[in-house]
C-alpha cells in the first residue's frame, strides 16, 4: 500500500468459446484512483475484473501493476484483491476469522492473523461483531466483513463487482458514502463495477464506460458527464435528451432545456408528461410528432409559470448546452 503502482490494461481481450466478452480494451488507471466500469449488463464489466483478479484467463492482451505484468500470476500474488457481489463470507466461521482467513491460508499464526483481522474490523466498524456468524449480520454488516476480508492482504488495487445491488436503496447510498471514504483513507486503487449511472457519478474519480465489450469513453467522470461523445453514452449515463437536428445528434441536458410559450423556440412540441420530483418538475414533451424530451425544471420556474398536459410549448437551450454526437 506504501508504492504508489498504476494499473493498466494493454488490448486486454476475454473469448469463451465465439463469445468475444472483452474485445481488446486498454485503460490506464493511476494509482489511488476511485474507478468505475459502467455498463449495461452482459457488456463484459464482471469479464474485466475477474481478469485483473485472476479468477479468470486473459484471451489477448495484458495486464500490469506498477509496470509489472501480472496478467498469469495467481490471484494472491497480483497485489489486488476482490470482493464479490454476493460477499463469499463462509457460513461456519465468525466474523474474525473470515477476515483472517486468507491469512491463514498463507500459513500466519492465530495470534498473529487475529490482531489483524482485528485491526482490520476496526477499519470497518466491525469491532463488536467479531464473535458472529455472517447469518446473524445485516446486509450492510455482512457487506462490511466482505471489505475487511478483502482488505487484509493489503492490496494495491481493490476490485468489487457490483458490491452495492444486494442491499436496499437507503443502505446502498449509505455504504457507498462509507466505501468512498474508506478508499480516500486508504488512498489505494478501487475498480468499482456498476450498472448503475448514480452510482458511478457518486463514487468515480474515472469513469470507464462500456458497451458491447468494448470502452464506448472514458475518462474524468465529470468531462464523460458533461460531454458524451456517443448517443450510449449520453443515454446511459442518463439526464440527457438524444436530439436529431438537421445537422446532426446532439445531447442536452435535461437541466439545461428552457421551457417558452413562444413558437420561435428551436423544438417546438407538446406535454406529454410532467413529473413532480420534490426539488424539481420533469416535464417531458414530444417533438417533431415522434421524439420524447425532458426538461427539468426547477420548481421555482414550474410553478411560477405552470403547464398543462397536452399544451404546446417551445424548447430552448443556449448553443453551448447541445454536443455533437459521434452516432
Ligand atoms: P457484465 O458483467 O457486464 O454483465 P460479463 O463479463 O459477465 O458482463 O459477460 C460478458 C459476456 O460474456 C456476456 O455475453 C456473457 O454471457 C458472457 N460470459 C460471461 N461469463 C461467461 C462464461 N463463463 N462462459 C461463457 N460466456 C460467458
Ligand atoms: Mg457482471
Amino acid at each position: 500500500m506504501s508504492q504508489k503502482l498504476d494499473l493498466e490494461l494493454i488490448s486486454l481481450t476475454k473469448r469463451y468459446g465465439a463469445t468475444v466478452a472483452v474485445d481488446a480494451i486498454s485503460y490506464h488507471f493511476n494509482a489511488g484512483t476511485y474507478a468505475c466500469l459502467l455498463g449495461p449488463s452482459g457488456c463484459g464489466k464482471s469479464s474485466t475484473l475477474r481478469m485483473i483478479a485472476g479468477h479468470e484467463n486473459v484471451s489477448d492482451g495484458s495486464i500490469t501493476l506498477g509496470g509489472r505484468d501480472i496478467s498469469h500470476l495467481p490471484p494472491a500474488k497480483r497485489g489486488t484483491a476482490m470482493m464479490f457481489q454476493n460477499y463469499a463470507l463462509f457460513p461456519h466461521l465468525s466474523v474474525l476469522d473470515n477476515v483472517a482467513f486468507s491469512l491463514r491460508m498463507q500459513g500466519v499464526e492465530t495470534a498473529a492473523r487475529h490482531a489483524r483481522a482485528k485491526e482490520m474490523l476496526e477499519l470497518v466498524d466491525m469491532t463488536a461483531l467479531a464473535d458472529r456468524l455472517p447469518a446473524q449480520l445485516s446486509g450492510g454488516q455482512q457487506q462490511r466483513a466482505a471489505l475487511a476480508r478483502a482488505l487484509i492482504t493489503k492490496p494495491d488495487v481493490l476490485l468489487l463487482d457490483e458490491p452495492l445491488s444486494a442491499l436496499d436503496p437507503f443502505l446502498r447510498i449509505r455504504m457507498r458514502a462509507e466505501l468512498k471514504k474508506l478508499q480516500r483513507e486508504l488512498g489505494i486503487t478501487f475498480v468499482h463495477v456498476t450498472h448503475g449511472q448514480d452510482e458511478a457519478l457518486a463514487l468515480a474519480d474515472e469513469i470507464v464506460v462500456m458497451n458491447d465489450a468494448k470502452i464506448e469513453q472514458a475518462g474524468k467522470t465529470r468531462s464523460v458527464f458533461e460531454a458524451p461523445k456517443s448517443a450510449f453514452v449520453a443515454r446511459f449515463l442518463g439526464s440527457h435528451n438524444v436530439v436529431s437536428m438537421p445537422d446532426g445528434m446532439v445531447a442536452i441536458r435535461s437541466d439545461a432545456l428552457q421551457v417558452t410559450s413562444t413558437d420561435t423556440a428551436k423544438l417546438p412540441g407538446t406535454i406529454t408528461n410532467i413529473e413532480y420530483q420534490g426539488t424539481h418538475v420533469a416535464l417531458t414533451a414530444v417533438v417533431r410528432g415522434e421524439q420524447e424530451v425532458t426538461a427539468l425544471l426547477s420548481d421555482k420556474d414550474f410553478f411560477g409559470d405552470p403547464k398543462d398536459l397536452g399544451e404546446a410549448i417551445g424548447l430552448d437551450w443556449e448553443a453551448e448546452a447541445a454536443h455533437a454526437l459521434a452516432s
